[in-house]
Protein backbone atom coordinates (compact mmCIF):
# COMPACT_ATOMS: atom_id res chain seq x y z
CA UNK A 1 0.00 0.00 0.00
CA UNK A 2 1.20 3.44 -0.89
CA UNK A 3 1.01 6.61 1.23
CA UNK A 4 -2.27 7.01 0.80
CA UNK A 5 -4.84 6.55 4.00
CA UNK A 6 -7.84 4.06 3.94
CA UNK A 7 -10.61 6.89 4.72
CA UNK A 8 -13.14 4.98 7.33
CA UNK A 9 -16.05 7.87 7.35
CA UNK A 10 -15.63 8.50 3.69
CA UNK A 11 -16.41 4.86 2.77
CA UNK A 12 -19.43 4.52 4.91
CA UNK A 13 -20.70 7.58 3.44
CA UNK A 14 -20.22 6.46 0.00
CA UNK A 15 -21.80 3.29 0.59
CA UNK A 16 -24.58 5.06 2.07
CA UNK A 17 -24.94 7.10 -1.12
CA UNK A 18 -24.33 4.00 -3.13
CA UNK A 19 -27.47 2.01 -1.20
CA UNK A 20 -29.84 5.37 -1.94
CA UNK A 21 -28.66 5.73 -5.60
CA UNK A 22 -29.65 1.85 -5.96
CA UNK A 23 -33.53 2.97 -4.59
CA UNK A 24 -32.65 1.49 -0.97
CA UNK A 25 -33.90 3.39 2.21
CA UNK A 26 -30.51 3.36 3.73
CA UNK A 27 -32.62 4.20 6.87
CA UNK A 28 -35.03 1.19 7.07
CA UNK A 29 -34.01 -1.47 9.71
CA UNK A 30 -31.81 -3.64 7.92
CA UNK A 31 -29.72 -1.55 6.05
CA UNK A 32 -28.99 0.80 9.64
CA UNK A 33 -25.62 -0.96 9.86
CA UNK A 34 -24.60 -1.85 6.74
CA UNK A 35 -22.54 1.44 5.73
CA UNK A 36 -20.38 0.42 9.00
CA UNK A 37 -20.33 -2.87 7.87
CA UNK A 38 -18.82 -2.56 4.88
CA UNK A 39 -16.58 0.10 5.65
CA UNK A 40 -15.22 -2.37 8.19
CA UNK A 41 -14.75 -4.86 5.55
CA UNK A 42 -13.19 -2.82 3.47
CA UNK A 43 -10.60 -1.55 6.39
CA UNK A 44 -9.81 -4.63 7.02
CA UNK A 45 -9.28 -5.66 3.50
CA UNK A 46 -6.89 -3.33 2.38
CA UNK A 47 -5.37 -2.93 6.15
CA UNK A 48 -4.31 -6.28 5.98
CA UNK A 49 -1.29 -6.63 8.38
CA UNK A 50 1.22 -9.84 6.83
CA UNK A 51 3.49 -9.41 10.18
CA UNK A 52 6.91 -10.25 9.78
CA UNK A 53 7.00 -12.03 6.12
CA UNK A 54 11.06 -12.00 5.75
CA UNK A 55 12.56 -14.04 8.56
CA UNK A 56 14.77 -16.48 6.50
CA UNK A 57 17.17 -19.16 7.94
CA UNK A 58 20.03 -20.98 6.59
CA UNK A 59 19.41 -23.81 4.39
CA UNK A 60 20.48 -27.00 3.85
CA UNK A 61 22.77 -26.93 1.33
CA UNK A 62 21.31 -29.29 -1.51
CA UNK A 63 18.95 -27.53 -3.15
CA UNK A 64 16.08 -28.59 -2.12
CA UNK A 65 12.87 -28.36 -3.47
CA UNK A 66 10.02 -26.44 -1.32
CA UNK A 67 6.72 -26.58 -1.98
CA UNK A 68 3.44 -25.34 -0.29
CA UNK A 69 0.43 -26.04 -1.41
CA UNK A 70 -3.53 -26.14 -0.34
CA UNK A 71 -3.36 -22.21 0.65
CA UNK A 72 -6.84 -20.47 -0.40
CA UNK A 73 -6.62 -16.80 -0.16
CA UNK A 74 -9.16 -14.38 -1.20
CA UNK A 75 -8.83 -10.98 -3.35
CA UNK A 76 -10.74 -8.70 -5.00
CA UNK A 77 -11.04 -8.07 -8.97
CA UNK A 78 -9.93 -4.27 -10.15
CA UNK A 79 -12.41 -4.64 -12.81
CA UNK A 80 -15.19 -5.11 -11.56
CA UNK A 81 -14.62 -4.86 -7.59
CA UNK A 82 -16.03 -8.48 -6.97
CA UNK A 83 -14.60 -11.36 -4.97
CA UNK A 84 -12.35 -14.25 -6.43
CA UNK A 85 -10.96 -16.88 -4.75
CA UNK A 86 -7.44 -18.54 -5.72
CA UNK A 87 -5.82 -21.48 -4.73
CA UNK A 88 -2.31 -20.89 -4.39
CA UNK A 89 1.12 -23.74 -4.92
CA UNK A 90 4.37 -22.14 -4.52
CA UNK A 91 7.93 -23.29 -5.16
CA UNK A 92 11.00 -22.70 -4.56
CA UNK A 93 14.23 -24.39 -4.57
CA UNK A 94 16.28 -23.87 -1.14
CA UNK A 95 19.77 -22.58 -1.89
CA UNK A 96 21.39 -20.79 1.47
CA UNK A 97 18.17 -19.66 2.59
CA UNK A 98 14.63 -21.28 3.81
CA UNK A 99 11.64 -19.57 4.65
CA UNK A 100 9.55 -20.14 7.93
CA UNK A 101 6.14 -21.95 5.99
CA UNK A 102 3.62 -19.65 7.62
CA UNK A 103 5.36 -16.89 5.63
CA UNK A 104 4.38 -17.80 2.23
CA UNK A 105 0.29 -17.47 3.31
CA UNK A 106 1.41 -14.63 4.25
CA UNK A 107 3.10 -12.94 1.41
CA UNK A 108 -0.43 -14.88 -0.61
CA UNK A 109 -2.73 -13.07 1.82
CA UNK A 110 -1.06 -9.87 1.33
CA UNK A 111 -0.75 -9.40 -2.40
CA UNK A 112 -4.22 -11.25 -2.51
CA UNK A 113 -5.96 -7.82 -0.10
CA UNK A 114 -6.04 -4.95 -2.95
CA UNK A 115 -7.79 -4.55 -5.89
CA UNK A 116 -6.25 -6.57 -8.39
CA UNK A 117 -6.02 -9.36 -11.15
CA UNK A 118 -5.02 -12.90 -10.85
CA UNK A 119 -2.26 -12.65 -13.18
CA UNK A 120 -0.68 -9.58 -11.18
CA UNK A 121 -1.20 -11.91 -7.94
CA UNK A 122 0.79 -14.28 -8.83
CA UNK A 123 3.26 -11.74 -10.24
CA UNK A 124 3.47 -9.92 -7.07
CA UNK A 125 3.76 -13.06 -4.56
CA UNK A 126 6.43 -14.39 -6.79
CA UNK A 127 8.63 -10.67 -7.04
CA UNK A 128 8.42 -10.76 -3.37
CA UNK A 129 9.72 -14.11 -2.88
CA UNK A 130 12.80 -13.77 -4.76
CA UNK A 131 13.32 -10.80 -3.50
CA UNK A 132 13.32 -12.15 -0.15
CA UNK A 133 14.69 -15.55 -1.23
CA UNK A 134 17.66 -14.05 -3.00
CA UNK A 135 16.89 -16.33 -5.93
CA UNK A 136 14.95 -16.59 -8.92
CA UNK A 137 13.87 -20.37 -8.80
CA UNK A 138 10.50 -19.32 -7.90
CA UNK A 139 7.16 -20.88 -9.47
CA UNK A 140 3.63 -19.68 -8.07
CA UNK A 141 0.59 -20.89 -9.93
CA UNK A 142 -2.47 -19.99 -8.85
CA UNK A 143 -6.22 -21.67 -9.78
CA UNK A 144 -8.95 -19.47 -9.22
CA UNK A 145 -12.66 -18.82 -9.45
CA UNK A 146 -13.95 -15.18 -10.31
CA UNK A 147 -17.64 -13.79 -8.98
CA UNK A 148 -17.27 -11.53 -12.13
CA UNK A 149 -17.62 -14.60 -14.54
CA UNK A 150 -19.98 -16.84 -12.25
CA UNK A 151 -22.00 -14.19 -10.89
CA UNK A 152 -22.38 -11.65 -13.96
CA UNK A 153 -21.45 -11.14 -17.33
CA UNK A 154 -21.47 -15.03 -19.02
CA UNK A 155 -22.26 -16.36 -15.72
CA UNK A 156 -20.23 -19.40 -15.96
CA UNK A 157 -18.69 -21.29 -12.91
CA UNK A 158 -15.20 -21.99 -13.96
CA UNK A 159 -11.11 -22.37 -12.97
CA UNK A 160 -8.78 -19.85 -13.94
CA UNK A 161 -5.36 -21.16 -13.70
CA UNK A 162 -2.13 -19.23 -14.15
CA UNK A 163 1.74 -19.71 -13.09
CA UNK A 164 4.90 -17.96 -13.07
CA UNK A 165 7.79 -20.10 -13.43
CA UNK A 166 11.34 -18.74 -13.44
CA UNK A 167 14.86 -19.39 -12.85
CA UNK A 168 15.19 -23.10 -13.01
CA UNK A 169 11.96 -23.97 -12.90
CA UNK A 170 12.08 -22.95 -17.08
CA UNK A 171 14.05 -26.12 -16.90
CA UNK A 172 12.30 -29.21 -18.21
CA UNK A 173 13.17 -31.44 -14.73
CA UNK A 174 11.96 -28.96 -12.95
CA UNK A 175 9.22 -27.85 -13.86
CA UNK A 176 7.59 -31.51 -14.11
CA UNK A 177 8.82 -32.28 -10.69
CA UNK A 178 6.25 -29.06 -9.66
CA UNK A 179 3.61 -29.92 -11.45
CA UNK A 180 3.93 -33.43 -10.41
CA UNK A 181 4.08 -31.85 -6.86
CA UNK A 182 1.16 -29.76 -7.23
CA UNK A 183 -0.60 -32.01 -8.82
CA UNK A 184 -0.04 -34.83 -6.09
CA UNK A 185 -1.52 -32.13 -3.57
CA UNK A 186 -5.18 -31.08 -3.47
CA UNK A 187 -4.68 -28.44 -5.94
CA UNK A 188 -6.84 -30.10 -8.45
ZN1 LIG B 1 -13.50 -9.04 -12.91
Amino acid sequence: MDAKKFDYDRVEGLIAGLLEALGEDPSREGLLETPRRIANFWQEFIEYDPGKIDTTFSAIKHHQMVCVTGMKVWSMCEHHMLPFWCDIAIAYIADDKVLGLSKFARIAHKHACKLTLQEQLVADISAELKEILNTEDVAVMAKGEHLCMSMRGIRTPHRMISSALDGKFHHTEQRLEFLRLVDFSEFK
